[in-house]
């Protein structure tokens, strides 16, 4: 099938994983002064005009973020929740 695609094998995966990379990266927030991306449980600070700082660049700055979240991990929302049944 990949033959008459014209497409080896080894290209295919390459392709594929760039894909994949591409996709983790869009939704996640780097610092705007060092690159980083923030972990899991870490603070960042939002600024104006949406420029997001880490905690660990966070002192560089003097004034104050307009808010502060923690990042959360990609499963939040995602979990199986109880729900309570109307009565019937
Ligand atoms: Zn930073």
């Amino acid at each position: 099938m990949l033959r008459l695609l014209g497409i080896s094998e080894p290209d295919l995966e390459r392709q594929l994983l760039r894909r994949s990379v591409t996709e983790l990266s869009a939704d996640r927030h780097a610092c705007a002064d060092c690159g980083r991306t923030p972990l899991v449980g870490e603070r960042y600070h939002r600024y104006a005009r949406g420029k997001v700082v880490c905690e660990l660049c966070r002192p560089r700055h003097a004034d104050a973020p307009q808010t502060t979240d923690v990042v959360r991990h990609s499963e939040r929302g995602h979990a199986v929740r109880l729900r309570v049944r109307p009565a019937a």
